[in-house]
């Protein structure tokens, strides 16, 4: 790949210090928000994995000695140091990423709440102990799984990596994360503050890379499990290749969130959460709304979102798009919407802020209306600003519309009826559902995770189900002595 003049070279994090890449290979890291190149980052190969793996292995036997009461004090001092430096963690975050201040430091406070789980481990990992028989004790044991992965997508480059980070540290484990090579800033932060810390040397590792290094860390025996989050394409080709190396992989896809609306939802709130839903981080949330199937008579709504969305510009509301092929895509979205006959009631492809920075990639927001339920734009990942509008007669073809859709990330209703939330909350098919909420994100200790073609394999990688995931239990059964009427276990 190409390389171009960069302010920095990047390099890999093994065994606590930073190491060029041994493949010579590079890629430019363009901030999304100015075109200019603001890094190189390596593109590494097996071989630097092979090292990295080496010195995870050998840091991990002395980690998981270490009390667990005691391993977690590294993320109580990680989470004050992310408070102190917040304003600087965004700033790196918006230059690499593109989205608005206002978002990175959202994004950092979610971090910061996955931080704060994994500190308090001591109190709620707490094992499972019973008697029984007179004498006679079961209980079980929590055990790391060795030097484990996560690889993660552009659009939450400090928070996606603490999903996985603290639990599975915190858990016992040594970590090697491959974060994406679009926006790789974040986890150099991620490092540098694990190390300040006090995260011994060679626990944490990063492996820069793409497509080849990903299918090393898929089938290198000596990564026991696997965390990845991205798109469903390749989190099934991860999930697919790490299973067969005999790994532990839990593999979370893309999505097409469908948030239904009914007559008897309040206008005003529902039209502010509707668009807030679309166009935060500019569509490129796997969270995001991206059809909004109108029940009946929902005029009013729709005009009210419609009026939102048009007040809305890229480069000042609306951050900037990752990259030049996804800005191609979803413009091509917008471009093909009515010659595949449906109407396009707000074009935002020129919806730029006049002050917004010269050689940005900005778009404002997209109707797509009147849309078939077979129309491009209802059934792909589209992420970007757009909604698509699926006008329906009735809530059980809303809801037959929602279920077919391959995905499952969210799903979420609009409405003032608790009947009718009920209804709806039963028979959606999407492992998170709001409820007048459109990104109904579950904070710690509630676990992320979508259902369908959204998510393959089984567990956790966050919340209280990551204990399980990122750990193995040991089932121990005692008897000291021959206690009065033991009747069991001889
Ligand atoms: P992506 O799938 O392109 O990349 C994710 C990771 O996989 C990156 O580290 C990337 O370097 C690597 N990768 C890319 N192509 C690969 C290939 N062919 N083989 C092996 N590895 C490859 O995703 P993205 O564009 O970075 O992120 C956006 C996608 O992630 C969207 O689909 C979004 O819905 C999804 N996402 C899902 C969740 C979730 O929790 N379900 C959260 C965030 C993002």
């Amino acid at each position: 790949m190409e390389t171009m003049t960069a302010e920095r070279l990047l390099s890999n994090v093994i065994g606590g210090e930073e190491r060029g890449s041994a493949s010579g290979s590079t890629m430019p890291v363009i901030a999304p928000a100015t075109g200019e190149v603001i890094a190189d980052v390596p593109l590494s190969n097996s071989g630097d994995l092979d090292e990295a793996v080496q010195a995870a292995q050998t840091a991990q036997s002395d980690w998981t000695h270490m009390p667990l009461k005691d391993r977690v004090q590294v993320f109580y001092r990680m989470k004050t140091l992310v408070e102190e430096e917040k304003d600087h963690l965004a700033e790196v975050l918006t230059r690499e990423n593109g989205k608005t201040l206002a978002e990175s430091a959202g994004e950092i406070a979610r971090a910061v709440e996955c931080l704060e789980f994994a500190a308090s481990l001591p109190q709620t990992a707490v094992g499972d102990i019973l008697e029984v028989s007179r004498g006679v004790e079961c209980k079980t044991t929590r055990h790391p799984l060795g030097v484990v992965a996560g690889i993660t997508p552009f659009n939450f480059p400090f928070m996606v990596p603490l999903w996985m980070i603290p639990m599975a540290i915190a858990l016992g484990n040594a970590f090697i994360l491959k974060p994406s090579p679009l926006t790789p800033l974040s986890a150099m932060e991620i490092a540098r503050l694990l190390k300040q810390a006090g995260l011994p040397d060679g626990v944490f590792s990063i492996v820069h890379g793409d497509k080849t290094i990903v299918e090393a860390i898929c089938d290198h025996t000596g990564i026991s499990a696997l965390g990845f989050v991205g798109s469903t394409h390749v989190a099934k080709l991860v999930f697919e290749r790490g299973v067969q190396a005999g790994k532990r992989v839990r593999a979370l896809g893309g999505a097409k969130n469908h948030l239904v609306v009914v007559p008897d939802a309040d206008p005003e709130m529902t039209a502010t959460n509707v668009v807030a839903s679309v166009t935060g981080c500019a569509g490129q949330r796997c969270m995001a709304a991206s059809v909004l199937l109108a029940v009946g008579d929902t005029e009013h709504i729709i005009g009210r979102i419609r009026e939102k969305m048009a007040a809305m510009k890229g480069g000042r509301e609306l951050g900037a798009i990752i990259s030049e092929q996804a800005y191609d895509r979803i413009m091509g979205y917008i471009e093909r919407a009515e010659a595949n006959g449906a109407t396009l009631t707000l074009d935002g492809r020129e919806a730029v802020a006049e002050d917004a920075p010269e050689g940005g990639r900005f778009l404002g927001p997209s109707i797509i209306d009147h849309a078939t339920p077979d129309h491009e734009a209802s059934c792909e990942e589209i992420f970007g600003p757009t909604l698509t509008i699926i006008r329906c007669e009735t809530l059980d073809e809303a809801l037959a519309i929602e279920n077919a859709n391959p995905y499952g990330n969210a799903a979420a209703i609009y409405t003032s009826s608790g009947a009718t939330a009920e209804y709806f909350v039963d028979r959606a098919d999407a492992g998170m559902i709001g409820v007048n909420i459109g990104v109904p994100v579950p904070r710690e200790p509630f676990a992320f995770g979508g259902w369908n073609d959204s998510s393959f394999g089984d567990g956790d990688i966050t919340g209280p189900g990551a204990i399980d995931f990122w750990t193995k239990t040991k089932k121990i059964t005692t008897k000291w002595s021959d206690q009065h009427r033991s009747n069991w276990m001889s």
